[in-house]
């Protein structure tokens, strides 16, 4: 049996999923019109007690990746107990949906009014800055608080990372110094944050962003009592295996120890993507096909804007019974809007014989997938079902296996 509830953006409130089975082939029996995206919790909860039992300090989740309040309740639920969020709209979902939550607003450039609405309504005590004007903002907006963790956002390279997040924020090593300086004087703990860019596919990412912290702690000689190395945890797609997990925390835990900061200064993380990339795929028909070209159900305004704008390419499966068994061939990808942009590269490597009518479930969307749909044009499906099948691809299933083997081996 599969339960239907809502697509869950940021507006509505959590419809408390019951436990249902069924997988991805069940769905593609039903024939959907639609597109319909797939929930698997079991792959969210997992990666969230991973994440809480193997970390060497605090994970607190980037809201961003996925705000629907089903997933914050499945991360809660596992251990994750302090969020990252960006907007006052986020802060609101959050506190709203996990009122004993913590939150932490890492977004160096804020409104005013929704600092002083985290501050005095929802009760944050965790802000980012990366300039002089911000710190002043953070605090005329919490009539000067006593009691802030401010976190230094510094700029850091993107160069191992698959989506760069280094132009944008942090500040540059010539600020810093007095930045901190000030920071210190209005902070009741003082952080450094950094991000190294999305999905970064080596842990020497963090270790010399890690230096960067180091030589910025050194120039401007204050005490750090918070080390927050962001986002930028991997997941796994096709071309883009990364090493396991433990050897980030390794890597990570070391930078972090030689440190010199106190030793009661804490480390934290903020996974997005890592947290929830596995928690859902999207199940599309082929409405056409134009010799490698599959016209299908949902696009660049749907779950696929990273396939189409940056050539993410996807996991991807034929939906068919009895299994096709013709070798598989590239495929691209045509959105259902009439825009030429509504385009996936990829290539998505599916049997040959693919024809229109057919089924295909996309993985690894949970992340920067789901987030990001819109209704443009007319397209775009609320239809969620959740499952309880493996998804098509994890970094925790194989580490469960890794760890199985090795047990028996001794
Ligand atoms: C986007 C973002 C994250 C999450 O990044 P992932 O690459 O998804 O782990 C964490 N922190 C900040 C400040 C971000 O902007």
């Amino acid at each position: 049996m599969v339960q239907h509830h809502r697509a869950l953006g940021l507006a509505p409130l959590s419809t408390a999923a019951s436990s249902v089975a069924g997988s991805a082939i069940d769905i593609a029996r039903r024939s959907p019109v639609q597109p319909v995206t797939l929930i698997r919790p079991h792959a969210a909860a997992r990666a969230a007690r991973f994440f809480s039992e193997k970390f060497p300090g605090r994970s607190m989740y980037a809201v961003k990746a996925n705000p629907s309040p089903d997933l914050l309740q499945v991360l809660w639920d596992n251990g994750i107990t302090h969020y990252d969020v960006a907007s006052i709209a986020e802060v609101r979902l959050v506190s709203r949906t996990l009122p004993d939550a913590t939150l932490c607003f890492m977004h160096p450039v804020k409104a005013e009014e929704a600092i002083a609405e985290a501050y005095f309504t929802h009760g944050v005590r965790v802000f980012s800055l990366d300039s002089i004007e911000e710190l002043e903002k953070v605090e005329r907006a919490t009539r000067h608080a006593a009691d802030l963790t401010l976190c230094v956002r510094l700029r850091v390279s993107s160069e191992h990372s698959k989506l760069s997040l280094a132009s944008k924020f942090g500040a540059m090593p010539h600020e810093t110094k007095e930045l901190l300086f000030r920071a210190r004087q209005t902070a009741d703990a003082l952080g450094i944050c950094f991000h190294v860019g999305s999905q970064a596919m080596t842990p020497d990412a963090y270790a010399q962003a890690m230096e960067r912290v180091r030589a910025a702690i050194v120039e401007a000689a204050v005490t750090v009592d918070v080390i927050d190395v962001g986002g930028g945890f991997p997941s796994t797609y096709p071309g883009m295996e990364p090493p396991p997990l433990e050897r980030y925390f390794e890597t990570i835990h070391r930078a972090f120890e030689s440190l010199p900061i106190s030793y009661s200064a804490e480390l934290w993380a903020e996974p997005g993507r890592a947290l929830c990339a596995e928690y859902s795929s999207v199940v599309v028909r082929v409405e056409k096909r134009r010799g490698a070209e599959l016209y299908i159900n949902d696009g660049a305004y749907g779950a696929l804007f990273d396939a189409a704008h940056i050539g993410w390419r996807f996991p991807v499966t034929l939906l068919r019974e009895p299994e096709s068994e013709v070798r598989d061939h590239p495929f691209s990808f045509y959105g259902p809007t009439c825009d030429d942009m509504d385009h996936m590269a990829g290539p998505f490597l599916l049997p040959a014989d693919v024809v229109a009518g057919d089924y295909i479930e996309i993985g690894m969307l949970g992340a920067y997938g789901s987030a990001m749909r819109t209704g443009f044009n007319g397209f775009g499906s609320d239809e969620t079902v959740v499952v309880e099948d493996e998804p098509m691809a994890s970094l925790y299933v194989e580490l469960e296996t890794r760890v199985a083997s090795n047990v028996v081996k001794l």
